[in-house]
């Protein structure tokens, strides 16, 4: 980067780190405005945004409909609490349930609360329903999971960043390989509840399990009589080509967990989408949040349904899917290992021998290009679902110079 164009840069970067733990690295650009496919940072300078805030984004930055929707609500009504109920409220629950096919849908806020909340269903589930003894039961995960930051969560981690100091931790957690359906068979006894699994794991670089995983997932726990509980977070709303990843498979699980872009970029909304014999063991006083199912976030998620229901979102993910893999294969063997992925939703290897996946990322944003690495020399492309043919093409080409230059 030039120093003439960064003192802004250079001054905020530093005034970001100023009053903050260090829990996170992020790349030195700073951003000030930004629309669709596209951010501006405070010197001015304009990145194509490849990481869409890890699925957030789906819709792009302030796409119209969903800034109107909030808009409208702003003027209206933001926050009741569930103490009491208000109109926008029925019709998200409704829609919601009808894009996925299920009886009822529980409101919250962040992702690591989907998850949260999957878990307690599905212990309380097996309590009342299967009929584990009590405080025995077990939730099957998979081995390089990322469902969030929560301490019962990270203690289920593998990943010693994540997981590492924050104990003691929660029992009833049994971790498998990833990918590995005789591994599932074999975890799950008379105590197991639920598995839970993401259908891609985003975080740990958009790994796509062998073919017929999840079928067979859903298969053995059909027959054990556990839930299928499908971190859906990242993976879900038109990112894969797909309205949910677990769709590529035929594959309906018990509950969705759902979050990121179902807030359209605006506000934090995530929600637990099932059927009433499984959400329906929950009575008042069980679960909640001040939060969840608030106006202006039923306003957002409603509109964001909406967009889901024309599978315009979908069908781009998928046809701009397939020339972003199409490109980075090419790539492969020019500094890339390997590309995985589905959908406008990749993780690319690059060769360690060149560089880091972070200096990657630095080279690609000092060309204008933002994407995120994750495990060493993994980055991760994520590109919002409006993002064009030609701007994906642009991105190619910028990590094949990248590369070529390295
Ligand atoms: C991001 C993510 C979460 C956690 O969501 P937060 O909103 O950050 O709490 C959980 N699961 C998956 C698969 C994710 O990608």
């Amino acid at each position: 980067m030039r120093t003439d164009e960064s003192l802004r840069t250079a001054e905020a970067v530093r005034d970001a780190e100023r009053w903050t733990p260090r829990n996170y690295h992020p790349l030195p650009v700073v951003i000030a405005e930004a629309k669709g496919a596209w951010v501006t940072d405070v010197d001015g300078r304009r990145y194509l945004d490849c990481l869409a805030g890890y699925s957030a984004l789906n819709f792009g930055h302030r796409h119209p409909q969903l800034i109107a929707a909030a808009h409208a609500q702003l003027d209206r009504l933001t926050l009741t609490s569930r103490a009491f109920g208000h109109d926008m409220f029925a019709d998200f629950c409704r829609e919601l349930t009808e894009l996925c096919g299920k009886d009822l849908v529980l409101p919250m806020n962040t992702g690591a609360e989907a998850v949260e909340t999957g878990i307690k269903v599905a212990r309380k589930w097996g309590y009342q329903v299967k009929g584990v003894p009590a405080d025995q039961a077990s939730i099957v995960v998979a081995e390089g999971n990322f469902h969030g930051r929560t301490t019962t969560i990270v203690g289920f981690s593998t990943d010693p960043d994540a997981r590492d100091d924050f104990g003691p931790y929660t029992p009833g957690f049994r971790i498998v390989p990833y990918g590995d359906l005789a591994a599932i068979e074999a975890a799950i006894d008379d105590t197991t509840v639920a598995v839970l699994i993401e259908p891609i794991q985003g975080e740990q670089g958009v790994v796509v399990p062998p073919a017929g995983y999840l079928a067979g997932v859903r298969r053995v726990c059909t027959a054990r009589n556990v839930l299928l509980l499908a971190d859906e977070i990242q993976s879900g709303l038109g990112r894969t080509g797909e309205t949910f990843a677990c769709d590529h498979e035929g594959v309906v699980p018990d509950l969705y967990l759902l979050g990121k872009a179902l807030g359209g970029g605006i506000v934090p909304v995530s929600a637990v989408v099932g059927d009433a014999a499984v959400l329906g063991v929950l009575r008042p006083g069980q679960h909640g949040s001040t939060f969840g199912g608030n106006p202006l976030a039923c306003a957002v998620g409603t509109e964001v349904v909406r967009l889901l229901a024309t599978g315009e979102f979908q069908r781009r993910s998928a046809e701009l899917g397939a020339r972003l893999h199409a490109g980075l294969r090419d790539l492969v063997g020019h500094g890339v290992l390997t590309v995985r992925g589905r959908g406008l939703w990749a993780g690319v290897d690059i060769d360690p021998a060149l560089l880091t996946g972070r200096q990657a990322c630095e080279r690609l944003a000092e060309r204008g290009v933002l994407v995120k690495d994750t495990h060493g020399s993994t980055i991760r492309l994520a590109p919002p679902l409006v993002v064009s043919a030609a701007e994906l093409d642009h991105a190619v080409a910028q990590l094949g110079a990248v590369l070529q230059e390295s």
